[in-house]
This record gives structure tokens, sequence and C-alpha cells, in this order.
């Protein structure tokens, strides 16, 4: 899937988790710096895509992409795997904990909202054609539905609903809890 598909998902799936765990509102520097890490988590199982959009945020990013990407051998093997979250998990908690160690940015919250960008990242590239190697290193490949990546399914019915989710639920869920 697209990079904005997978970010409104992210986008989508933080909100709904906010609201379904009934989490008080963190802080204003909590919330800009989850958002942030929420789209990073959103866009990191892709990084075996030269073409991530992540990589254009770093000088020489294109030659990294590229090394990067060769070392993955092939597109959605171990980051879009139960083992690649968990690992994610691990270096990104470390990661955080490592820059926001003060009292100003929760970083549980951050871990957290990366993290469900990442999760929904899986989860919108399992609707795809292409599948999703869950259980990586076993090359078994699960998917729903078999939409094609980039396709009029994903623009004209995915996308949008995603918009009106959120939509939805910031507008209207928020004004009756
Ligand atoms: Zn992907």
């Amino acid at each position: 899937m697209q990079s904005r598909t997978h970010q409104t998902g992210a986008l989508a799936g933080l909100i709904a988790m906010t609201m379904l765990t009934n989490q008080p509102i963190p802080n204003g520097a909590t919330v800009l710096v989850a958002l942030i890490a929420n789209v990073v988590g959103s866009l990191l199982p892709d990084l075996d895509q030269a073409g991530n959009r992540l990589w254009d945020l770093l000088p020489g990013g294109n030659v990294i992409g590229k090394v990067f990407r060769n070392l993955f051998l092939s597109h959605r093997t171990i980051s879009h795997s139960l083992l690649g979250f968990g690992i994610a998990y691990l270096i990104n908690d470390w990661i955080i904990r490592m820059i926001f160690n003060g009292e100003l940015v929760n970083s549980q919250i951050v871990l957290g909202s990366l993290l469900i960008g990442y999760g929904s990242h899986i989860f919108l590239d399992f609707l795809t054609e292409e599948g999703v190697p869950l259980l990586f290193p076993i090359k078994w490949k699960f998917r729903i539905f078999r939409i094609n990546s980039g396709g009029w399914v994903e623009n004209w019915i995915i996308f949008p609903l995603l918009v009106v989710a959120i939509i939805w639920m910031l507008f209207f869920k928020t004004k009756t809890l």
C-alpha cells in the first residue's frame, strides 16, 4: 500500500486505541512527539523499499536506501512479520527511552504510538494481493481480500474510509465521551 494510506491508517489506529483504552489526553509535547512517532512507525516496515519517504529525510538517503534494500533481499520479508515487530519494539524502546528520558515527554506513550503505526502497516498490507509473511522466516504469506497496492480499491475505498473514520471519531465520538 502507499505511504499516505499507511499514515492515515496509523492515525486512525492511534485515535481508536486512545478511545478504546480511555487514555487521558497527555501534555502537548507528548502528543506532538507521539504523532510523529506514529507516522514513523507506519513507514518503518517499508524501509526495505529504497523509495521510502523516510530515506528522503536523510542526506544521501537514496544511496543508503538502496544498500538497505539489498540487505533485505526482497520487499516484505522480516519487516512485515511478528519477528520484525518484536525487533522494532526492542530497538525503538531503547532509542525512545534514550532520547526522551525527562519528565516532559511520556516515552511509553510515544513507543505505543509508534507500535500502533507499525502494527497498522502490517494489517493494511495483510489486505493486499502481495500478503504478509507474518511468521517469517517461514515463508507463508497471509492475506485477505487481495487488494492491489496503489489500485482503485485502495485509493477510492480504503483511503477515503480511513479519513471518514478519523473525522467520525474526532468529531462525533469525542462528543459522546
Ligand atoms: Zn509494507
